[in-house]
């Protein structure tokens, strides 16, 4: 065996090995259910605050980068047609602007995140709940970011006119990673 080293990663708050995925950023423990941030230097807890659901049942917990703030248009231009006056009134009200942060493609991406922009989600945190597990997050922080600035350009690009051009700012408070339930 020499020369090689064997790396278990363990919960910090109980001590359960973990066996995270290449990619995982953001794991909860299946033994304590506690975050974690998968990071360089091992892993750090990380706050997973869950999002009262409707739903009967939920079949897994899904990560979301949340950001709260608001959404400044400072220019839309269009070739024809004009939907500003309607983008100015959406975007008057600060919103929360959501991320997904689990493995999906990029037009899965465009779809789930747009629908989430369009219609967010109200979030009151409830006690973690135990069974469904929890779906790793693997977008850091600071590519939600820039994933929310791609969203919010696709959902401007996609209403009924041609835009040529956008300028607009985001002024948000820190990311917070939320889990919300899936069937
Ligand atoms: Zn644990």
């Amino acid at each position: 065996m020499a020369g090689m080293t064997l790396l278990v990663v363990r919960c910090p708050s109980c001590g359960n090995a973990l066996a995270p995925g290449d990619d995982d950023l953001v794991v909860a423990c299946q033994q304590c259910g506690a975050g974690l941030h998968l990071a360089d230097d091992g892993p750090q807890s990380i706050e997973i605050q869950y999002a009262q659901t409707n739903l009967a049942k939920a079949g897994t917990w899904r990560p979301w980068w949340i950001f709260r703030g608001s959404v400044n248009l400072i220019k839309r231009e269009t070739q024809g047609g004009n939907r500003s006056d309607e983008a100015r009134k959406f975007w008057a009200q600060p919103r929360v602007l959501s991320v997904p942060a689990w493995e999906l493609s990029i037009a899965a991406i465009k779809q789930v995140g747009v629908q989430m922009l369009k219609q967010p989600p109200t979030l009151n945190a409830i006690p973690r709940p135990s069974g469904a597990p929890f779906i790793p997050a693997v977008v850091s922080a600071e590519d939600a970011r820039k994933m929310l600035e791609f969203l919010i350009l696709t959902l401007e690009a996609g209403r009924d006119d041609w835009l040529k051009s956008l300028d607009f700012q985001i002024e948000a408070g820190p990311p917070e990673l939320w889990a919300i339930a899936a069937e």
